[in-house]
């Protein structure tokens, strides 16, 4: 197992920032921890860094505990958001530093650079001073100093949140190149949904300091745990309407949307109660545009994108829900239309925000 943690807790004095986390990711994986603002994913990466000492639980790399070991002696190499590269020292010079410090031969510090730097096309750089460069120059030396000491883990807070989006998005390219060609396992911290959908093969969601779920990327798309992770994952997110079961045979459920005399059907098996108070997640790509549809809306605004459109809608109670079409081009503002969904694709929420299956 490249990273396996037991148990993991972290207080800062009466604050708890990391509750209860057990998690593995596989050896030459690509995991990223995705959350909100404060939902302690870079206090627990600097934790398997080392940066931050944990308050309970275990930390094992490569199956050896590390909890105690100091950063340097885990091999484990960090890239951060500011870079955090020498101004002083030229290109080749901040990627070589770490392997001068450990005192390795000149030949071999020359050998690691310079493939360090054809990797990362940097080649025509190294003689450059860190102020020389473009952003994403700056970003790929950062990731080129973590090449160098051959980590087993590498770990990314927030690597790409300094640059453009347009440079964010080659860049997200560049790293899924990087992490093919090197097969190492890295940890990829971001509070941004589409880059951890893009660049994982397994994502952690947290909020609170507790994971609340992981999995590959499309299966917290299609099937997330709790109404947290659906309207996270997602973009532009799951809507949510507020229902009430009407009855349920075997696993389908007909249920009443609020603000409509019409009802809704959906897929589940777990027992629900007549008239129980539910929350419905519909994603904006699996509407159905009808004239008896369960939803009435209002079209406010219908942005047009060539290949599909978002309309933004509202329902009768001024909720705003907004709808994916794909394949016309029929303009719709200001109209009223009607909404429906397969069951399969209604998903149901109970009171707690626990899915419902
Ligand atoms: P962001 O995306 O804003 O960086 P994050 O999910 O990475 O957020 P962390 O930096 O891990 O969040 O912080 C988690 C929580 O722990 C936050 O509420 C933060 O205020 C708190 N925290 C982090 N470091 C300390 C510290 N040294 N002392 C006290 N509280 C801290």
């Amino acid at each position: 197992m490249g990273v396996r943690l037991q148990n993991v807790a972290k207080s800062f004095g009466s604050f708890t920032a990391i509750r209860d986390v057990s998690m593995q990711i596989p050896t030459g994986s690509f995991a990223v921890f995705v959350g909100p603002s404060g939902c302690g994913k870079s206090t627990l990466l600097r934790m398997i860094a080392g940066l931050e000492e944990t308050s309970g639980g275990e930390i094992f790399i490569e199956d050896r505990e590390v909890t105690a070991v100091e950063p340097a002696d885990r091999g484990v190499a960090m890239v951060f958001q500011n870079y955090a590269l020498y101004p002083h020292l030229s290109v080749f010079e901040n990627m070589a530093f770490s392997l001068r410090l450990a005192r390795r031969p000149k030949a071999e510090v020359l050998a690691r650079v310079g493939e360090a730097a054809r990797i990362l096309q940097l080649e025509e750089h190294l003689h450059k001073k860190p102020s020389q460069l473009s952003g994403g120059q700056r970003q790929r030396v950062a990731i080129g100093r973590a090449i160098v000491r051959q980590p087993k883990v590498f770990l990314f807070d927030e690597p790409l949140s300094n640059l453009d989006a347009e440079l964010r998005v080659q860049m997200r390219l560049e790293l899924t190149r990087l992490h093919r060609r090197l097969g190492a396992t890295m940890i990829y911290v971001t509070h941004d949904q589409v880059e951890a959908m893009t660049l994982a093969d397994k994502i952690f969601v947290l909020k609170g300091g507790i994971v609340q779920q992981a999995g590959a990327p499309l299966e917290l798309y299609d099937d997330p745990d709790n109404r947290f992770v659906a309207g996270f994952i997602g973009s532009p997110s799951m809507n949510f309407l507020e229902g009430r079961v009407i009855e349920q045979a075997g696993d389908r459920v007909t249920l009443a949307v609020e603000g409509s005399e019409q009802r809704l059907e959906a897929c589940v098996s777990a027992p629900l109660q007549s008239g129980q108070q539910v929350e419905i997640g519909i994603r904006p790509e699996h509407f159905q545009i009808s004239q008896t549809g369960a939803v009435p809306v209002t079209v406010e605004v219908a942005e047009e994108l060539g290949d599909v459109s978002y309309l933004y809608t509202r329902t009768s109670g001024g909720r705003e829900i907004i709808v994916q079409r794909k394949g016309s081009r029929e303009r719709l503002d200001g109209s009223t239309i009607c909404l429906s969904a397969p069951p399969h694709h209604v998903l149901v929420f109970d009171g707690e925000g626990e899915r419902l299956r």
